[in-house]
């Protein structure tokens, strides 16, 4: 089904909660819908998808069409060699399908839980958390192009996966709809605890399982993340910055406890932002209605009524101070509009 309404407040459909209006928004319940819709012409001229509408800012009015895809399926493809293969349309809300493999013991997703948003946005920025990644668990993406009316499947070299990073951000930025997503899952355990407390978290459940590992997560995200239903935000605002390994030992060296991590590339590693902007004095600190979150420092969060101008400055004023301390630009992680 095709709903289109005009001149839509998008207040309620981003986590940040700042106000904004679309000029066209189209919700539309099935894939093989999306041809219809590019022989009417509303994919001429400026369109984008919001999903969830948990990674985006929107600093102005959105002047195009904003498509938002409300498929809701979930199928099993296979079941065999230890592996589960399951098919997601992009309007599965993520968490539900982590509960559905934890429910029925597969394993791969569970360190991924709560994160919000839908499973179209998952290879967009291959959303990752707990020392996971959705790359590691994605088999294929299926895409719409609008451009040439063509469905297609990716694999996931083809999609260029990296930290927060996919083709999706890039060559495909604005010309390619996901409409599901192809997911491996392991029906042998495969825990993945080397990150932060969730070890010591998982044991105190009672010890290794799917269902300790899920909950650990959620009450750590819980502890540490504000709740965008009550405190309007997207999650990391900046991305960890990656440098080369001579310059992350430079920083050492003057900043002893900055928290340094491994990269794919053993020749780059890892910054942590948070640490970074803590150091820079902005933990817990506002300009007017935008703040900085007193437990989690790479969040920015709306203190009541901000708007997405007033989060940007914040933004900018951070990455200001940051460079000025430490020589290193931070990139944000939400998509700015
Ligand atoms: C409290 C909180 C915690 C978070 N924690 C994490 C975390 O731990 N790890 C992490 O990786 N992220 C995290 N995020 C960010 C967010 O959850 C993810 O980026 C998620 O994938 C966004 O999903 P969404 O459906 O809300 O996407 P949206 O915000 O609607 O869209 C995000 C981007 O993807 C594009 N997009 C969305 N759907 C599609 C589609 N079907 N086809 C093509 N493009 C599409 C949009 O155009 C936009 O550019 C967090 C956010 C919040 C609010």
């Amino acid at each position: 089904m095709i709903s289109i309404s005009e001149h839509t407040d998008l207040t309620q459909l981003n986590s940040f909660g700042v106000t904004a209006r679309g000029t066209r928004l189209i919700r539309f319940s099935a894939a093989n819908e999306l041809p219809s819709l590019r022989e009417k012409g509303y994919f001429e001229g400026d369109w984008m998808i919001l999903s969830g509408g948990n990674n985006i800012l929107f600093t102005q009015d959105y002047a195009g069409t904003l498509f938002h895809p409300e498929e809701r399926h979930i199928e099993v493809l296979s079941r065999e060699g230890g592996s589960v293969r399951i098919k997601a349309s992009a309007g599965v809300e993520w968490d539900d399908l982590v509960e559905l493999t934890v429910a029925n013991g597969w394993w791969g997703a569970e360190n991924l839980s709560l994160i919000p948003g839908w499973v179209g946005a998952a290879p967009v920025q291959n959303i990752g958390a707990y020392g996971a990644e959705a790359k590691q668990l994605i088999e294929s993406v299926d895409i719409y192009l609008p451009e040439t009316g063509v469905f297609r499947t990716l694999d996931p070299r083809e999609c260029n996966f990296g930290y927060r990073e996919s083709i999706f951000k890039h060559e495909l930025k604005g010309r390619a709809i996901v409409t599901a997503v192809t997911l491996r899952f392991s029906e042998s355990p495969r825990p993945e605890l080397g990150y932060g407390d969730l070890l010591r978290e998982t044991e105190a459940r009672g010890g290794v399982s799917l269902r300790n590992i899920r909950d650990a997560v959620i009450a750590i995200r819980r502890s540490k993340l504000p709740d965008p239903k009550t405190t309007g935000n997207a999650g990391s605002f900046f991305k960890n910055p990656t440098v080369e390994r001579s310059r992350a030992e430079k920083l050492k060296a003057q900043y002893p406890d900055l928290p340094l991590y491994p990269t794919a590339d053993p020749n780059r590693q890892k910054l942590a932002a948070g640490w970074m902007i803590e150091r820079a004095g902005w933990k817990g600190r506002n300009l007017g209605r935008a703040g900085v979150h007193d437990r989690q420092a790479l969040v920015l969060i709306n203190l009541g009524g901000a708007s997405g101008q007033e989060i940007i400055e914040l933004a900018r004023a951070v990455q200001h101070d940051v460079e000025a301390l430490f020589g290193i630009r931070i990139e944000t992680e939400v998509n700015i509009i």
